[in-house]
């Protein structure tokens, strides 16, 4: 099964739809949360995930969106970026959202926002956070978002490592015992690469690419700025940061 694994979205329909047409003809398309949040489309980004199908879990964004989980924990962009989806978003959308789980196992693997141990909060930034999360981690191979950025833990016995994009053609999932894989961001990348991000996941064979599409930031931009977001969210989508 070939499977396009997307997440942090972020309400940017026009990176999702890059995306989508970079992965082609997929078996099916798994989403890792933060549908919504920060950007300019929820209510687009929700319809398409909707129109093709694709299964997922809550982010923390979504969660937020629809007032179950509190955005005091927010910063000042993000929190008014989530008033702002609150009053944007449809009923529908809402409620799509509203049934997302915080996790879900897919042909045997384990899709989080967050990590194992924390679905929707736990950012694994650090090799002690990810020997937590394999301990959390029931299936050989874990699918994680929330950090923005485009990695993979990996357990070899006792033995945490990381593995980046740039260290070789694919990544071989068979040989550590444990692994966990971020598909990096669509909607807002944070790598210091602008370009939307996504996860080429191939279950017969065991290997994952990452690939990154060009999309019309200015575009995305512009409508974020009409609608009045933070500038500091608008500037970001330029760098990638
Ligand atoms: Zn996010």
């Amino acid at each position: 099964m070939r499977v396009a694994v997307v997440s942090d979205l972020h309400a940017n329909l026009v990176a999702l739809d890059a995306v989508l047409a970079d992965a082609g003809d997929v078996d099916a398309v798994w989403h890792l949360g933060d549908v919504v949040g920060y950007g300019p489309d929820p209510d687009g980004v929700v319809a398409r995930l909707a129109e093709i199908g694709a299964t997922g879990v809550a982010g923390n964004h979504d969660r937020a969106a629809t007032g179950a989980l509190d955005i005091d924990w927010f910063n000042d962009d993000a929190r008014a970026a989530i008033v702002w989806t609150q009053h944007r978003i449809a009923a529908a959308t809402a409620t799509w959202l509203a049934a997302l789980p915080d996790t879900r196992t897919e042909a045997g693997i384990l899709l989080v926002h967050g990590s194992p141990r924390d679905p929707t909060w736990e950012y694994i930034l650090t090799a002690a956070i990810a020997r937590a999360s394999f301990e959390h981690l029931a299936t050989p191979l874990g699918l994680y978002g929330h950090t923005h950025l485009p990695m993979a833990w990996t357990l070899r016995g006792t033995r945490v490592g990381s593995i980046f994009p740039d260290d070789g053609p694919f990544l071989a999932l068979a040989g550590p015992d444990r692994v966990l894989v971020n598909p990096g961001s669509v909607g807002q990348p944070r790598d210091g690469d602008p370009r939307a991000g996504w996860l080429e996941l191939d279950t017969d064979a065991g290997e994952a690419r990452w690939h990154r599409v060009t999309y019309d930031i200015a575009a995305v931009q512009a409508e974020m700025r009409a609608a009045g977001l933070p500038i500091r969210l608008v500037d970001r989508l330029r760098v990638g940061l």
